[in-house]
């Protein structure tokens, strides 16, 4: 298992004595230095000698763009390559391109507003140093419990496994604890944090019991198989929804219930109707007749009709892959997931012009016409 050090000059000796102080404060030795080649040399080479961590200068001397610093940093770790960057203050690789790297020609203005509210998070400590709810940090700086907050902790993933809501349970800590703020979404990142069953995570790294656990492998087993059932389920429920426009007049279709009820044999039967509709209000145009077609029909012909793959699930702001990458930062997602939504991006932004963003729906005649420009 070698090291490979990639600089801007293996004859800067300047630079290469601040590499090797940096690897003596690290203890390990760098057994190649390579600079200026393209990336796909220094793959080869990194192949070849069976090279396992590779030191970085700093982020810009492997990429000066966080996209495609991102992908190469991404593409060696799929080779179980770790990589450091020569920094003391922020040897990860991401937390060092986040703050130093450009993202190419994309309204800098805007992406530098949110690396200043980066930087100030990393300056009061909340990206380095946060402490899950429900631990402390004791004098020598490891985690402990925190007892007030972790029986919380415990009654939240108690409760889910009770078939418990979200939102019941949130409703019920506001209820009890009136000097804590509760929200949906903090109760729903405590049921998703792996960190409770003694799991440390930070970027690549993973360490398993790197602390007393609050709750054990079953129970948190438990709590994640519902949170997917319920996010498929959600998701199942609006696919179509936020694709579809009227394609009289371009807005938004919403979608109506209606309640009937009759009485057949003396007693009382109801049913829910859904409709997606558009009465084409916001525009300037009059047609005689709201648009309205059953949920469920319209639902079933855009499954017959559409092929899911052309559709663009998210539009990607520019500044998304800031966003991702301080997600990693502050620990709200798994490095696994954070390469699954990079590369969504990816996707998403190779395909964009011939994936479907809309769809437009006309009824005529009871006919039903789909279109998508
Ligand atoms: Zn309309």
């Amino acid at each position: 298992m070698n090291c490979l050090a990639i600089v801007y000059s293996e004859k800067n000796i300047e630079e290469i004595n601040k590499i090797n102080e940096f690897c003596r404060y690290e203890n390990f030795s760098v057994d190649y230095y390579l600079s200026e080649l393209d990336f796909k040399k220094y793959f080869d080479f990194i192949l070849k000698n069976n090279i396992s961590k590779v030191l970085l200068t700093d982020a810009n001397v492997l990429d000066s763009d966080l996209t495609s610093f991102t992908e190469k940093i991404i593409s060696l770790h799929k080779n179980n390559v770790s990589v450091l960057c020569a920094s003391y203050d922020f040897p990860d690789p991401f937390q060092l391109a986040i703050r130093t790297l450009n993202m190419g020609g994309k309204d800098p203005g805007r992406i530098n507003r949110i690396k200043d509210s980066i930087n100030k998070k990393a300056s009061r400590g909340q990206v380095l140093g946060k402490i899950p709810y429900g631990y402390k940090k004791n004098s020598s700086g490891f985690f402990v419990e925190n007892d007030f907050q972790s029986k919380n902790v415990k009654k939240i993933f108690s409760l889910y496994n009770q078939n418990f809501s979200i939102s019941e349970i949130t409703r019920e800590l506001q209820n009890t604890l009136l000097e804590e703020k509760w929200s949906n979404q903090k109760v729903k990142h405590i049921l998703e944090n792996d960190f409770y069953t003694g799991i440390y995570r930070r970027y690549s790294v993973v360490i398993p019991n790197s602390h007393i656990p609050i709750i054990n492998k079953i129970d948190f087993d438990n709590a994640k198989k519902k949170l997917d059932t319920n996010n498929k389920r959600s998701y199942r429920k609006n696919y179509w929804n936020k694709f579809l426009f009227c394609g009289f007049c371009s807005n938004k279709l919403s979608v109506t219930n209606h309640k009937n009820s009759w009485i057949s044999n003396g007693k009382i039967k109801r049913k829910n109707y859904k409709y997606y509709v558009c009465n084409h209000k916001k525009s300037d145009l009059e047609f005689s007749e709201i648009l309205k077609i059953k949920y469920e029909k319209l639902n079933s012909l855009l499954e017959e009709n559409i092929n899911k793959e052309l559709i663009l699930e998210k539009k990607f702001e520019d500044s998304y892959v800031y966003k991702l990458i301080s997600q990693l930062s502050n620990s709200k997602i798994f490095f696994e997931d954070f390469i699954e939504k990079f590369q969504n991006y990816k996707k998403a932004s190779l395909q964009k012009k011939d994936m479907i963003e809309k769809i437009f729906v006309k009824q005529i005649d009871n006919q039903i016409f789909l279109s998508s420009p």
